[in-house]
C-alpha cells in the first residue's frame, strides 16, 4: 500500500476470489457485492461465458493496434449501433475517455458550423471523469479543486432544470448538451420524467447535440438497455464505459447524424482502443446481457428492491428517500451516513454512499430473489439502527 498513491481512502478488505454476486476475502469470509466495482460486473464476478471468450481470445491475437481492421470491433460496434439506434461507435478504455471523444465531436462539430468558441452545457452535480476536460465538465467542486486552471467552454445550469437550458436559445456559441440520465455520482438523482424527451426537441430546435452520459446507466443497469430508450430518446452522442466489458477496460463513444460525421482520419485516436481482448470480452457481455434476458430482470428486481426498502424505511424519520431505476438505487438519509459502509461490510454485504447522505446500490444484474431479500434485510436493519 506504501507504493500506491493515495487516491483513495481505501477499506482495509481485500477479495481473492469472485464467483456471481459474491466476493471472498483472504480469511474466507464472503460478501454480497451490492455495488459491483461501481456499476461494472453487470454480469457478476467469473461469468464463465466471460472466462471462456476472453481466454479464447488470449490464445489466439490481443492487439494489433488501429492501423489494421479489427473483426471483433466492427462486430461489437454493429452491435451497440443495432441496440442504441446509433449511427457509429469509437472505441477507447474508460469512461472519461469516452467523454472526451465526446466533447471533441461537439467542439469540432461546433468548428465546423462557424462557431470560434464553442460551448457545451454541463449539470450541477454531474460526474463526467477526472481528466481535465471531464472534471472542468463535471458539477462537483471537489473533482475540479487544485486543479485549476479548468478547461474553458462549458456554461453550466442546474440539473433536471429545462428552462435554464431554455434560456440559453439566445446564444450563438452553444453547440451542445452533456448530461447523465440519472445522476449517479451526484447522489442516483432521477429527472423528473419527459426531461430527457423535452431535451432532446430543444436540442433540435437549436441544433445543439444532445450528448447522454450512459457510462453508468448503460448496458441494461436501469432496466432498459439504455437510459434514454425509458424516454424513446435517441441522442446525437452517448457514452458508454463502466459495464461494457464488465472489468475488461473498455470505453465507446457512440454517435448519430451530423455527429457521426465529425470525426475524419487523424482527429482522434487511442493506441489499446478497441483492441481484440477488450473488444471479444463486451461483444460475450452483450451477447449475455441479451441472452439471460437481464435488462427485464434488472427492471423486476428493481421494483423488488424499491417496495423491500420502501417496506422497511418509508416513514422512518432519518429516510428522505428511497429512488431508483432498475437496479441503480439510492436511499437518502438526513445525515452523513459514510460509517454505514464499514457496518455493511462487517454484515457481509458490500454497498457504497455518494453525495455524503445517499446509499447507492448498483447490484449485478444476475441477482437472485433469496439474495436481493439479503440486500433488503441486512441494509434495512443497519439504517434502522444508525
Ligand atoms: C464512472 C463515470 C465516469 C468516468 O468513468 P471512468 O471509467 O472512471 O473514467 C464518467 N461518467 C459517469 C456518469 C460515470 O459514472
Amino acid at each position: 500500500m506504501n507504493f500506491i498513491m493515495p487516491t483513495y481512502a481505501r477499506l482495509e478488505v481485500a477479495f481473492n476470489r469472485g464467483q456471481g454476486v459474491w466476493l471472498w476475502d483472504a480469511q474466507g469470509r464472503r460478501y454480497l457485492d451490492a455495488i459491483s466495482g461501481i456499476a461494472v460486473c453487470n454480469l457478476g464476478h467469473a461469468h464463465p461465458a466471460l472466462t471462456r471468450a476472453l481466454c479464447e481470445q488470449a490464445g489466439r491475437l490481443w492487439h494489433t493496434s488501429n492501423l489494421y481492421r479489427i473483426a471483433p470491433q466492427e462486430e461489437l460496434a454493429e452491435e451497440l449501433v443495432r441496440l442504441s439506434g446509433m449511427d457509429s461507435a469509437f472505441f477507447c478504455n474508460s469512461g472519461a475517455e469516452a467523454n472526451e471523444a465526446a466533447l471533441k465531436i461537439a467542439r469540432a462539430y461546433g468548428q465546423t458550423r462557424g462557431v470560434v468558441e464553442p460551448k457545451i452545457v454541463v449539470c450541477e452535480g454531474s460526474f463526467h471523469g477526472r481528466t481535465l476536460a471531464t472534471l472542468s465538465a463535471t458539477g462537483n467542486p471537489k473533482v475540479q479543486q487544485g486543479f485549476e486552471p479548468l478547461v474553458p467552454g462549458f456554461i453550466r445550469v442546474p440539473y433536471d432544470d429545462l428552462a435554464a437550458i431554455a434560456a440559453l436559445a439566445e446564444r450563438d456559441d452553444v453547440v451542445a448538451v452533456l448530461v447523465e440520465p440519472i445522476q449517479g455520482e451526484g447522489g442516483v438523482r432521477l429527472p423528473k420524467p419527459g426531461y430527457l424527451a423535452a431535451l432532446k426537441a430543444l436540442c433540435e430546435q437549436n441544433r445543439w447535440l444532445l450528448m447522454l452520459d450512459e457510462v453508468q446507466t448503460g448496458l441494461g443497469r436501469t432496466g432498459s438497455w439504455f437510459a434514454c430508450q425509458h424516454e424513446n430518446v435517441v441522442p446525437d452522442v452517448m457514452t458508454l464505459a463502466k459495464a461494457l466489458g464488465n472489468g475488461f477496460p473498455i470505453g465507446a463513444c457512440l454517435a448519430k447524424g451530423e455527429a457521426a460525421e465529425v470525426l475524419k482520419p487523424g482527429m482522434h485516436g487511442s493506441t489499446f482502443g478497441g483492441n481484440f481482448l477488450a473488444c471479444r470480452v463486451a461483444l460475450e457481455v452483450v451477447k449475455t446481457l441479451a441472452q439471460e434476458r437481464l435488462t427485464e430482470r434488472a427492471r423486476s428486481l428493481g421494483e423488488r428492491l424499491l417496495a423491500g426498502f420502501s417496506a422497511r424505511l418509508e416513514g422512518h424519520s432519518h429516510v428522505r428517500a428511497i429512488r431508483g431505476r432498475g437496479l441503480m438505487l439510492g436511499i437518502e438519509l438526513d445525515f452523513p451516513c459514510a460509517r454505514l459502509v464499514e457496518a455493511a461490510l462487517k454484515k457481509g454485504l458490500l454497498i457504497n454512499v455518494t453525495a455524503s447522505s445517499v446509499v447507492r446500490l448498483l447490484p449485478p444484474l444476475i441477482l437472485e430473489d433469496a439474495e436481493a431479500d439479503f440486500l433488503i434485510h441486512t441494509l434495512s436493519t443497519l439504517i434502522l439502527e444508525a
